[in-house]
């Protein structure tokens, strides 16, 4: 059998992938049955009751939202948490706001997504060598999540990443999204914010070797406001894709 990249891959590694997704599947039911953060429970049930107007009919997801992808990618690509009626509306992580539309958009035209849009969990969209999640499974209140709710969930980020075997270079939405992995990997490694500077594109080597991106987060308050727009995202993506890919070598 041959790889997207054109390469064959050994009847082992087959089996191993398997026997990886298997276990990253079990992973994801714990993820699912969570109740550890009281505080976030309350308010994601909260939200899954309340709903938004024009959600009235749909029955919210309310419950935490674990990773989507690929589980042999080689990028990994992290926000900090579900939108209250997008990811902890729908089940999936970005998906069914205005965020989610303009980064499938990108990742379409980057060629890592088999469609545009990220609606609900039957839309059929399969990412590309792309494993995505949020460091934070849950929907904080004002999207701010207390420093013992992100460490208490980092166990399971942890063990998202010690499964993606494959995972080369990791891709942060947003600043909060890149502060929340390196204070994730200030758990394990001794290393100091202030030699990791956030801007969209910037590159740094992670102590266990990989490469972390910073991009904006492509909400609607940096889309509106030209922060980010579509040719900025992909030209970003593209860069990602040759890094991921020469990193393949090393
Ligand atoms: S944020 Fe994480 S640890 Fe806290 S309840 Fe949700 S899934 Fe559990």
């Amino acid at each position: 059998m041959q790889n997207c990249f054109g390469s064959f891959i050994h009847p082992k590694v087959i089996l191993y992938s398997l026997l990886m997704t298997n276990t990253l599947l079990k992973l994801n039911n714990e993820i699912i049955k969570c109740k550890k953060c009281k505080r976030l429970v309350k308010f994601r049930k909260k939200i899954a009751i309340e709903k938004r107007k024009q959600y009235m009919n749909e029955n919210y997801w309310g419950k935490p939202i674990t990773g989507y992808g690929d589980p042999n990618a080689q990028l990994l690509m992290i926000g900090l948490a579900p939108a209250a009626h997008g990811g902890n509306r729908t089940g999936r992580v970005f998906t069914g706001d205005k965020s989610a539309s303009f980064l499938f958009n990108c990742l379409h035209k980057a060629q890592l997504a088999n469609q545009s849009n990220s609606d609900h969990r039957n839309d059929g969209l399969i990412l590309y060598n792309i494993y995505l999640t949020a460091a934070l499974k849950c929907v904080p209140p004002e999207d701010k999540p207390t420093s013992l709710e992100l460490k208490t969930c980092f166990s399971f980020f942890k063990k998202e990443i010690s499964l993606l075997s494959e995972i080369n270079t990791i891709v942060a939405l947003g600043k909060i999204a890149f502060d929340a992995c390196l204070n994730f990997y200030k758990e394990s490694y001794l290393i100091k914010n202030k030699d990791f500077v956030f801007s969209h594109g910037c590159k740094y080597q992670l102590p266990d070797n990989k490469t972390l991106i910073g991009s904006y987060h492509p909400s609607p308050r940096n889309v509106n406001t030209g922060r980010i727009d579509t040719k900025k995202m992909v030209n970003l993506l593209e860069e990602v894709k040759k890094i991921v890919k020469d990193k393949k070598w090393q």
